[in-house]
């Protein structure tokens, strides 16, 4: 067996490098996640925020922001196998794919939404004018996220939300919400649950900032009091919402880029390490046994990643591979991000770093901070394990 492109994804592959080099390289623009970690203030947010939008304004013209979704939708009909390939040249690139939520809530609407809701919802997603944040953890529901207590009661042609969601990243700048809540609160939890999109700036939608570890406003608290939710904002059927919320969750575990960004991580390090030998500055055996770990781990993970894909592409939703691939990536995260510190050491701390790691772009200490969530947001580690533990390897729950 043996992992290339074939000659059309191949060819691909060039034109899509060809696109990079012409609108992205050449506008000398940053690496997008490297922005998203640094400390950048609400000025600096703007003008990315602008030079990010006149890329995906480029990305749209083909219908390469959702390239695997029909024409008609703003898609461009095509292979998951040629999005695959895209979205790694784009990661690789350090170049924006979307606004924020889009890979979740988007092929969501696409498998549970009406023909009204993908005409409504989906068209202003890939022409970026929407940002979307997901409603799903509360403060007493996380990893047992069924368990959770926002009511939306029927009033009419209207539910009628009231509860609080907590951990909403981006809230503070989405326009619409994703949600579940609970419509019927006798049944079974995990079918009593609807799906619900709010739109952000209905009465009643109050957002307060939770500022992170490295001192980035990031996530949020969402609270709702008497909003009004049309009954046609629900996706799938009343009570089944759970079940459209895996799918969701399915996705967001799907994340295939992941594995893009930790091969930049460890190149930066491998990089940093050769020049401090070529300094004179000897990296000890330690942490080349290390780096090699880190090497192979990384090589295991592309194939997890590669599993997800070869999945989605024979038109399957992944899922006891979502999982492992969520948890085998994000942990590979943190070692990555661990062995830069204990590389770097002292002069990895800085959190504006000089010298040998800046001109490498070791970003060793907010890099570290950043991966600390990783196992934590979309379901943590342990919720991961269990996931494979039962539904993959049919072992009792409990
Ligand atoms: C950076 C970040 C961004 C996030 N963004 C969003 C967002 O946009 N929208 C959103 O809805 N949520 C978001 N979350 C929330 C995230 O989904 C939850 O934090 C996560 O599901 C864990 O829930 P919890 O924090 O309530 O922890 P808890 O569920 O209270 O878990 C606490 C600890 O107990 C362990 N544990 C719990 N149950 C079990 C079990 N059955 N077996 C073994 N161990 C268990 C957990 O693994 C964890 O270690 C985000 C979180 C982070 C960190």
């Amino acid at each position: 067996m043996r992992f290339a492109d074939t000659p059309e994804l191949a060819t691909w592959r060039t034109t899509v490098r060809s696109f990079l080099d012409e609108h992205w390289h050449s506008t000398g623009s940053d690496d997008e996640s490297e922005a998203a970690t640094s400390m950048e203030n609400e000025e600096q947010f703007q003008a990315r925020m602008k030079r990010s939008q006149a890329w995906l304004d480029k990305l749209g013209e083909n219908g390469w922001i959702a390239p695997a979704w029909p024409k008609e939708y703003g898609g461009a009909d095509m292979s998951v196998l040629e999005q695959f390939v895209l979205s790694q040249e784009l990661t690789q690139a350090g170049a924006p794919t979307s606004r924020q939520m889009l890979n979740l809530v988007g092929p969501t609407i696409m498998l549970h939404g009406t023909d009204e809701q993908k005409a409504e919802h989906l068209p202003p997603m890939l022409r970026g004018e929407v940002a979307w944040c997901q409603g799903f953890s509360e403060p007493g529901s996380g990893s047992d996220l069924a368990s959770l207590q926002t009511r939306a009661v029927r009033d009419g042609d209207d539910y009628v939300v009231n509860g609080q969601k907590i951990w909403t990243s981006g809230a503070h700048r989405a326009d619409w919400m994703f949600m579940l809540a609970r419509t019927d609160p006798d049944a079974p939890k995990h079918r009593g649950i609807s799906y619900l999109l709010i739109n952000m700036k209905d009465p009643g939608v109050s957002v307060r900032p939770l500022i992170n570890m490295h001192d980035g406003h990031v996530f949020n608290e969402v609270f709702f009091e008497d909003v009004r939710v049309p009954v046609r904002n629900r996706i799938g059927e009343e009570n089944r919402g759970w079940y459209v919320g895996t799918t969701t969750l399915d996705f967001e575990r799907s994340n295939i880029a992941r594995v893009v960004n930790i091969k930049k991580s460890l190149a930066k390090v491998l990089d940093y390490t050769q020049a401090r030998e070529v300094n004179g500055e000897a990296v000890g055996r330690p942490q080349r046994m290390e780096l090699a770990d880190r090497a192979v781990e990384t090589a295991v993970c592309e194939l997890l990643s590669f599993q997800v894909v070869s999945i989605q592409a024979s038109g399957g939703v992944p899922n006891m591979e979502a999982s492992m691939n969520k948890m085998y990536g994000s942990e590979l995260q943190q070692r990555v991000a661990r062995t830069a510190m204990n590389i770097t050491g002292m002069r990895g701390q800085l959190r504006q770093p000089e010298g040998l790691e800046s001109e490498h772009g070791i970003q060793a200490a907010m890099n570290y901070l950043s991966t600390v969530p990783a196992t934590i947001a979309a379901g943590t580690s342990e919720i991961q394990r269990n996931i494979i533990a039962t539904r993959g390897l049919g072992l009792p729950r409990g």
